[in-house]
């Protein structure tokens, strides 16, 4: 008998809307451990770190080739902030309230002496004396080389962007002609390195990889990977992003249910961005992260630090707090605290929520440039 696919609306609550919660005035005292609550109660939870601007791989929906050519102006290397003042930022950040460290970039990777970075993000406790949640993100490539010594360096687990098994897909996909093997490669390094557990993560991009993803499903949950399915996001503005180019989670959902029945799980913490989910047999995880169709900005919990030391505290922001210029300029660790506190503080942003044709206009920065 055929089974009936419940859409996934009527399987999980809807989400608590930023707009539901009362505006509070700029500058009220602070929340939990004494961190700083935003205009909509959410506190710091998570602060992602762009290590680099630069990427090995030229993926269509991040960095297309055409804009992201030999003659493009990355960072230069003296306005990339150095590993004494990231790390001394997380410190900052960590006593604020994150209690996840996440690296990124642009491709962490090609950020030489990577590990030295790591060692030092690993020793950071929070004021509660917990050692940090301290993982990154990377396309891969160069995880055999490295895993061995990120693991050692402190680095807790990984997770993998990969976004199809299929090798001309994924060859499409990165536009560098990366072959899909070097990347499972990469992920079998991560995982004899100990760096768990793995997660990988798949943009699903319409007339493009949608036929990679039971695959992708039947693959992950084959080798135990929690894999995390991303819908095509409006960041930026080089990806000539169109709502048709996104394939919904619940269409994504429905496709892997049909062939590999799936119950909901709850959030592992208030704040996460994938809807969860298990197979029905228990055999693995999987889960959506729907920013387009499924907007979560009302537990937004995420700061991110770009690779030039401003601090976003939307993805789609449209412009940073620069950090660098007052670490630089000698400002003390309480006058930088002061300073992400202030803006933290003033924070209103929900730009998923409104996201409409007047916002679409509206000046933001490129995905590569701030971490995802
Ligand atoms: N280079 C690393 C990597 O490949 O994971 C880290 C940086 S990359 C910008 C972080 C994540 O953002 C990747 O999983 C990537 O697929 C995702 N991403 C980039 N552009 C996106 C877009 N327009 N919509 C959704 N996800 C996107």
């Amino acid at each position: 008998m055929d089974r009936i696919v419940v859409p996934l609306e009527s399987l999980r609550p809807a989400r608590t809307s930023v707009a539901n919660g009362l505006l509070r005035t700029a500058g009220q005292p602070s929340g939990i451990d004494g961190g700083p609550i935003d205009r909509f109660g959410r506190p710091i939870h998570d602060l992602r770190i762009s290590v680099t601007d630069r990427c090995n791989f030229r993926c269509v929906y991040c960095m297309p080739k055409e804009v992201f050519g030999r003659d493009f102006a990355f960072l230069p290397r003296d306005l990339v902030l150095s590993f004494e003042e990231i790390e001394r930022l997380a410190r900052i950040f960590v006593d604020l309230g994150a209690e996840k460290l996440r690296i990124t970039g642009g491709e962490p990777l090609v950020r030489r002496d990577l590990a030295v970075l790591v060692e030092r993000l690993a020793t950071i406790r929070t004021p509660a004396g917990r050692p940090v949640d301290l993982t990154l993100t990377t396309n891969g490539s160069a995880l055999r080389r490295l895993a061995p010594e990120l693991a050692a360096a402190g680095l807790r687990r990984v997770t993998v962007s990969l976004d199809s098994l299929d090798d001309v897909t994924f060859r499409t996909m990165n536009d560098v002609d990366f072959p899909v093997d070097r990347v499972l490669d990469g992920i079998a390094a991560a995982r004899e390195s100990g760096l768990a557990p793995i997660k990988v993560n798949m943009v699903v991009r319409r007339g493009l990889n949608e036929a990679s993803v039971v695959p992708m499903a039947r693959w992950a949950r084959s080798e135990g990977l929690i894999l995390r399915f991303i819908e095509y996001m409006d960041v930026g503005h080089t990806n000539g992003w169109r709502l048709d180019d996104v394939v919904p989670a619940a269409e994504i959902l429905a496709a892997i249910d049909a062939e590999m029945p799936l119950d909901a799980l709850p959030p592992n913490y208030p704040g996460e961005v994938a809807d969860r989910w298990r197979y029905a047999d228990g055999s693995a995880e999987v889960g959506v992260i729907a920013s387009v169709t499924r907007p979560f900005c009302g537990t937004c919990t995420r700061a991110r630090l770009s690779a030039d030391g401003r601090l976003y505290t939307c993805l789609f922001g449209s412009e940073g707090h620069d950090l660098r210029g007052p670490l630089r300029a000698g400002a003390s660790d309480e006058d930088v605290r002061a300073a992400v506190a202030a803006v933290w503080g003033d924070r209103v942003d929900r730009y998923s929520e409104l996201r409409a044709a007047a916002t679409i206009a509206t000046p933001r920065p490129e995905m590569f440039a701030l971490g995802g």
